[in-house]
């Protein structure tokens, strides 16, 4: 009996858009007890745009805009984008030589002979530039839920620059549900801390992880699990695919990267994050069949 109410439940899912790698993912999602999502690109759209760029003394917008969107234009971090778009109105300049990107930091590289720097705080700081002159700033930006991100040119702090990323539309619905069935949601990310909270907070999420680096979001879930119990991982990125093959089940977003999709043991077809609690509800619905 078991084997045929497993068939059918993947075979519901499946008609719905959710896609069971694993007869016993539909097994173990049902015991879950936290759904930790990944924030950039699953809870939110993954689609930033530049919304603020505020310059240090000595710079100007354009100066500034133009150098970080030459180094950011070698980077695959949907964060780059947003500064490629923005400083597309501005000129071009010579191409980017000794391009360098750290994962969960940010990139540098050499632009027209000046070296240029964008990244988080700690990118900063390990590069040794002081970031005083913006740190209130940066602080201000991330509690509205905007992502600060500094820039530096030939080891002077440049600008702060801010990229917002709107949450997906059914997204405060499926955290309210999944809360409202008895489950801990918690959300990972490497962004900013006040950011994150921000978000967490109109999404109504209480656990937040922030600042983690991409070997952290392993970690973060082990602590998660040590505190509440089994875990389903939600994520859509390339820095996902350790978290989701960590956790009890791994679910990627549809139109996530390859890796995380491959890493999965569920996965959403039709991106759309409702897929979470269908999956949840027919996992249960099935495994109380079976008993
Ligand atoms: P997540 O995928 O959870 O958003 P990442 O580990 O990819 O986190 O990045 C964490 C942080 O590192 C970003 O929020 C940003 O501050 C910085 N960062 C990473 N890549 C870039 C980049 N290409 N340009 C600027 N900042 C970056
Ligand atoms: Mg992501």
């Amino acid at each position: 009996a078991v084997p045929m109410s497993i068939m059918v439940g993947t075979g519901r899912a499946a008609e719905r858009g959710v896609l069971f790698r694993q007869g016993s993912a539909l097994q173990a999602l049902g015991s879950v007890k936290v759904i930790a999502f990944d924030k950039t690109g699953t809870l939110t759209e993954g689609g930033p745009r530049l919304t603020d760029l505020v310059t240090a003394e000595g710079f100007s917008r354009d100066d500034v805009l133009a150098a970080a969107g030459e180094v950011e234009g070698r980077s695959e971090h949907p964060i780059a984008r947003a500064i490629v778009d923005a400083a597309r109105e501005s000129g071009t300049i010579p191409a980017v030589q000794a391009f360098e990107s750290v994962a969960g930091y940010g990139v540098k590289g050499r632009v027209g002979g000046r070296s240029v720097a964008v990244g988080a705080k700690r990118w900063m700081d390990r590069l040794g530039i002081a970031t005083s002159d913006l740190d209130a700033e940066a602080q201000r930006l991330g509690r509205s839920g905007r992502s600060p991100l500094y820039a530096a040119i030939d080891g002077r702090l440049a600008a702060l620059i801010a990229v917002a990323d709107p949450v997906r539309a059914d997204a405060a619905t499926v955290v309210r549900s999944l809360k409202a069935s008895g489950l801990t949601v918690a959300m990972i990310t490497g962004d900013d801390q006040r950011t994150a909270r921000a978000v967490a907070d109109t999404l109504g999420i209480d656990a937040v992880a922030a600042e983690v680096l991409p070997d952290g979001k392993v970690k973060a879930l082990k602590d998660l699990r040590r505190a509440h119990g089994a875990i389903a991982f939600v994520g859509d990125g390339i820095n996902d695919a350790p978290a989701l093959a960590e956790a009890e089940v791994g679910i990627a977003i549809g139109s996530g990267t390859d890796v995380a999709i491959e890493s999965a043991d569920v996965v959403l077809m039709s991106g759309a994050l409702r897929g979470v609690e269908e999956a949840i509800a027919l996992s249960r619905a099935t495994m109380a069949n079976i008993r």
